[in-house]
């Protein structure tokens, strides 16, 4: 047990009156979780009650972030918007923490236990969509926009969080609420870095969130990978490439013989590791020999000292394409960087239990047909949405590998889960427009609505419960870091990569501020862009 963490708990047996202040051992195990008192019984119903009124003002943010459709880093209008809404409900909101323009933290309550809520924000090029439609359908061809549905979270947990602070503020009960944002998620670029800044040296308990399928959780490691992002620049030396191209030194000769040289080696990696390449800078013209290219991988494998042996190959590959080229392999960059993730076991248990009470939206016959036309144009199984719960998600034991998310990071320094909610439609490939096309629907909607009514939920639970928290640290302490401990993957020279991103944002935003949401004229996104709902292929 570190002393940090030790200290923790022991400050929370003191508050429980389970301890005396003095030569007592940190040791002592976490007295159990109590089942729920008449008291957390009715104010989980009451806070269930405040969601589902709230549920015009939740759609109103899913819309509204999915009229952004911004992409990491530059995700400047959300971040307006959410920090808005914060401060209009009291929460005091710190902007460009981590040196990172579009990240925040927000607070509101005072005391323990600081309850730390996040979900990402960002988009992805290319799969503008129009929403309720079932096939094909861009709003502008080839922008950025919320093909993974990173446009719901913040609504989940907003929602959450005011439904409980009425509450809190009613009956005076201690807490803190803080509200952040998975800024550049995809590019696994902040989390790290909000760790590295100490923002979540006082939490108690971080409750995550994200888009899925059905209402979910799990504890223990999860399935996919973590990784590290890393650009390779090559410098080389311009020549004319038709009247003396034996005097120049071909940058993007280095790129390209890097990565033959990696896909040759792919095949002698692990099966389990995923790694993928785009070139940023392939040279300027062809009749000048290219000075500069970079490339930039990303480096996936299921545990820490997995990744960093890849990416020690990638490395070495990388010196020996420059060796072979005649060029200088420049300092690497880290862009972004993700721990495979580890979730907490009590945390994830108590969130189960009012998973269960919440059950899963119930679907118009509309909702159900859209998924299932979808699922047609995309030639996957037509199970519509979901409409039984899974269980309580155990240990990945055979994990093979897939996706990451930098909350791999956060999980590593506070007892952390994420909880999923029903907001997208099964059987999609993501990172895909038809993975936007339920987005700004009823389904994504609902989908939110019940997600924040769980996230409530586990909120009333670790505000009222402090076994919990405490329990959730003697696990977090005596099993998940037992062995493991955290060591950040960016390095001490690395800094977030705001810069990505930004040439993107800049062709499309004109074009797609004539579509954001004004919802002082319109009701949802369906209706401001005229679609019916649904609209499939007769
Ligand atoms: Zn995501």
């Amino acid at each position: 047990m570190t002393r940090r963490n030790g200290d923790r708990l022991m400050r929370m047996m003191l508050m429980m009156g389970l301890v005396v202040p003095v030569g007592m051992a940190a040791q002592a195990p976490a007295p159990p979780v109590p089942a729920d008192s008449a008291r957390v019984t009715a104010l989980k119903a009451e806070v269930q009650a405040e969601v589902e009124k709230m549920k015009d003002f939740t759609q109103q943010m899913v819309d509204q972030i999915f009229s952004f459709g911004e992409l990491g880093f530059q995700e400047v209008e959300t971040h307006q918007y959410l920090v808005r809404i914060l401060r209009q409900n009291g929460f005091a909101v710190e902007e460009g923490v981590a040196g990172i323009p579009t990240a925040f933290m927000a607070s509101w309550g005072s005391g323990k236990p600081v309850i730390a809520l996040g979900s990402d924000i960002d988009g992805i090029p290319q799969p503008s969509q129009k929403p309720g439609v079932a096939y094909r359908s861009p709003i502008i061809e080839g922008a950025p926009g919320h093909g993974e549905g990173h446009n719901s979270g913040q609504a989940v947990n907003i929602t959450a969080a005011l439904a409980l602070k009425r509450i809190m503020e009613r009956d005076k009960i201690p807490g803190t609420i803080r509200i952040w944002p998975g800024t550049a998620e995809e590019l696994v670029g902040t989390k790290a870095y909000f760790i590295r800044a100490g923002l979540f040296k006082d939490v108690d308990v971080a409750l995550f969130t994200h888009v899925g399928r059905n209402l979910s959780v799990s504890w223990g490691a999860a399935g996919g990978t973590g990784l590290v992002s890393v650009e390779y620049t090559f410098e080389g030396e311009t020549a004319h490439s038709a009247g003396a191209p034996w005097r120049g030194r071909s940058a993007l000769d280095a790129v390209e013989l890097m990565n033959v040289g990696w896909n040759y080696r792919r095949e002698h990696l692990r099966l389990e590791h995923r790694s993928h390449y785009v070139i940023r800078n392939g040279g300027d013209q062809p009749n000048v020999v290219p000075r500069n290219a970079s490339v930039w991988y990303y480096f996936r494998e299921i545990t820490y000292p997995e990744i960093k042996e890849l990416w020690q190959i990638g490395d070495t590959i990388a010196q020996g394409a420059a060796m072979m080229t005649g060029t200088k392999l420049l300092p690497t960059r880290v862009l972004g960087a993700a721990w495979p993730r580890h979730f907490s076991r009590p945390v994830a248990e108590a969130t189960f239990a009012n998973i269960q009470k919440v059950g899963l939206p119930e679907w118009s016959e509309d909702d159900q047909t859209l998924a299932r036309a979808v699922q047609k144009e995309l030639g996957v199984r037509e199970t519509g949405l979901s409409t039984r719960l899974g269980p309580l998600g155990p240990p990945v034991t055979d994990n093979r590998g897939g996706g990451s998310d930098d909350i791999g990071d956060i999980s590593w320094n506070v007892p952390t889960v994420t909880l999923s909610f029903p907001s997208n439609i099964p059987g999609l490939p993501g990172h895909n427009w038809a993975d936007s096309i339920a987005m700004a629907t009823p389904i994504a909607h609902k989908g939110a609505t019940a997600g924040a009514k769980a996230q409530a939920m586990t909120l009333v639970d670790l505000m009222l419960k402090p076994e919990l928290v405490a329990s959730a640290w003697s696990y977090f302490n005596d099993v998940q870091t037992k062995e493991q401990k955290y060591e950040p993957l960016i390095r001490a020279q690395d800094t977030p990569a705001i810069e990505l991103n930004r040439d993107i944002m800049a062709r499309y935003r004109d074009q797609m501020r004539k579509f954001y949401f004004d919802p002082t004229k319109y009701k949802t996104c369906l209706e401001q862009l005229g679609i019916v709902y649904p609209t499939i292929k007769k």
